[in-house]
């Protein structure tokens, strides 16, 4: 029998809201890029902040950046489907393209804290999984923050205390993986991943075929 996807318009699985959170240096972003790299179907939800851009961040890849004024106004409207204050500055994820992108199919990768994965879990608890990743050690997390060094020595500082009450959220989350290697932590990511997107509920062209599977073998 072919799947074509009937009465649900043309999509055949539920997409998911892929959430990685973990303490700035542990590897987020490279894990979030080569993520975008190789699942051609996962869409990338770019927040809003107020936080100043840094060398080599573009508008609209990395974030849209907005002053306070308009990030209140899209609150106010209802744009956002979560937000919340991190480092003194105000981040959130616009509503819309990720409604879009879900409704047709497709994965949505977040880079978000903690605050904002427990308000999408409120929001849409079966459609969300969580990574939650932490460093292998605090040297190598300082060592990181240190490397990449678009930040002025005090933000560091700052980062640095913060990851540890970030990382007490840790069991909030569905899965926690130890970025001690790059490709090893990449491929739970992508286990995950796969496996996520075989559960049943995910699977909305199940019913419709089961129902024509029993249909012919009741001939
Ligand atoms: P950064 O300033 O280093 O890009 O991000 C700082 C923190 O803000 C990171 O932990 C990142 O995951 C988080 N963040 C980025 N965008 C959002 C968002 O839209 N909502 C929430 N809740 N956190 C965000």
């Amino acid at each position: 029998m072919a799947i074509d996807g009937q009465g649900f318009g043309g999509v055949e699985r539920r997409g998911l809201m892929f959430v990685l959170s973990s303490p700035s240096g542990a590897g987020k972003t490279t894990l979030s890029r080569l993520l975008m790299e190789r699942m051609p179907d996962m869409r990338m939800s770019v927040s809003v902040t107020t936080r100043k851009k840094r060398p080599g961040e573009v508008e609209g890849r990395d974030y849209h950046f907005v002053d306070k004024a308009r990030f209140f106004a899209m609150e106010k409207n209802g744009e956002l489907l979560e937000w919340a204050t991190v480092f003194d500055n105000l981040y959130g994820t616009p509503r819309k393209p990720v409604e879009e992108a879900l409704a047709t199919g497709h994965d949505v990768l977040f880079d978000i804290d903690w605050q904002g994965t427990q308000q999408l879990r409120q929001r849409a608890r079966s459609d969300v999984v969580s990574v939650f990743l932490l460093p292998p050690s605090a040297e190598a997390l300082e060592k990181r923050l240190h490397s990449r060094a678009q930040d002025a020595d005090d933000v560091i500082r700052g980062r640095m205390s913060r990851a540890s009450h970030e990382m007490s959220h840790w069991a909030e989350y569905d899965y926690v993986v130890v970025n001690s290697d790059l490709d090893a932590a990449y491929s739970k990511i992508e286990s995950i991943l796969q496996v996520e997107r075989l559960r049943r509920e995910r699977q909305m062209w199940l019913s419709q075929f089961v129902r024509n599977l029993q249909r012919q073998l009741e001939k």
